[in-house]
């Protein structure tokens, strides 16, 4: 079996258009509910599902505690440097539905990293062996060398647009920058919030971001945002995640 591991974000759909055109067989993707995905996302998942069945594959929505319940277990809001979200909302929900799925171990996991992407991918190889993340199965990058030009033809032969931002999936991501804040729905702005509040503490750190609380995070962005004269489609786009389990993608 071929399980794609997707956000159903600009990468994630160029992979499972990749996977349709080499006739991949068996194919099954899936897209993990972390329970912080912005609003609006849930149409997008709802038309890639549409669209990965109309193709013949499988779409699976595997379940996750959620990133409010995590926090609260935790007693504390993930970070860059204390990154436990990736384990608890993808890795181990990702784990345990393989697990009962591929009893056999006799599936590849593949992800749409790309070393195109950023500095931090730079590396990407094209097989993982025996990848820790995923109990002992092998990773296949199959875009691993694709340009954004050769992604972009991917997603316009999908008959999908080209999204200005990484996936919405889990949403404000930890390791978000100015461009991910100003994406912010009034929604996930209360839902950060509300949660600082309970907590007692800012999700992001006040030294990085100049400011206390995500208002003031917010406020900081759109500060920047006047600064630099940036329009939306200009502002930096970031990837931030390790991708172990393709946080973003
Ligand atoms: S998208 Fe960001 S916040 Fe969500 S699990 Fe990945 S690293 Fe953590």
């Amino acid at each position: 079996m071929n399980i794609i591991s997707s956000s159903c974000g600009n990468d994630s759909v160029a992979l499972i258009q990749w996977a349709k055109e080499n006739e991949l067989n068996n194919v099954v993707v899936t897209y993990i509910d972390t329970g912080w995905a912005a609003p609006s996302w849930q149409e997008r998942v709802d038309r890639v599902k549409r669209w990965v069945e109309s193709i013949g594959f499988d779409f699976v929505t595997i379940s996750s505690m959620g990133m409010e319940k995590l926090v609260d277990i935790k007693k504390a809001f993930p970070s860059n440097r204390y990154q436990f979200c990736t384990a608890h909302l993808k890795g181990i929900p990702f784990l345990n539905w393989i697990d009962e799925y591929d009893k056999d171990f006799n599936s590849k996991v593949l992800i749409g990293k790309r070393r195109a992407e950023s500095r931090a991918r730079a590396e990407t190889p094209e097989y993982i062996e025996n990848s820790e993340y995923h109990g002992g199965r092998t990773v296949w990058h199959p875009l691993y060398l694709h340009s954004d030009k050769q992604r972009d033809e991917l997603l316009e032969k999908a008959g999908f647009e080209i999204l200005p931002h990484r996936s919405q999936e889990c949403s404000p991501c930890v390791n978000a920058n100015k461009a991910d804040f100003l994406l912010l729905e009034p929604e996930q702005i209360k839902r950060v919030s509300d949660a600082e509040v309970k907590l007692g503490k800012p999700m992001f750190r006040p030294k990085k971001f100049n400011a206390v609380g995500i208002h003031g995070v917010i406020t900081w962005a759109k500060y920047w945002k006047r600064k630099m004269r940036l329009e939306p489609g200009e502002i930096e786009i970031g990837t931030g995640c390790d991708g172990h389990y393709g946080c973003g993608l």
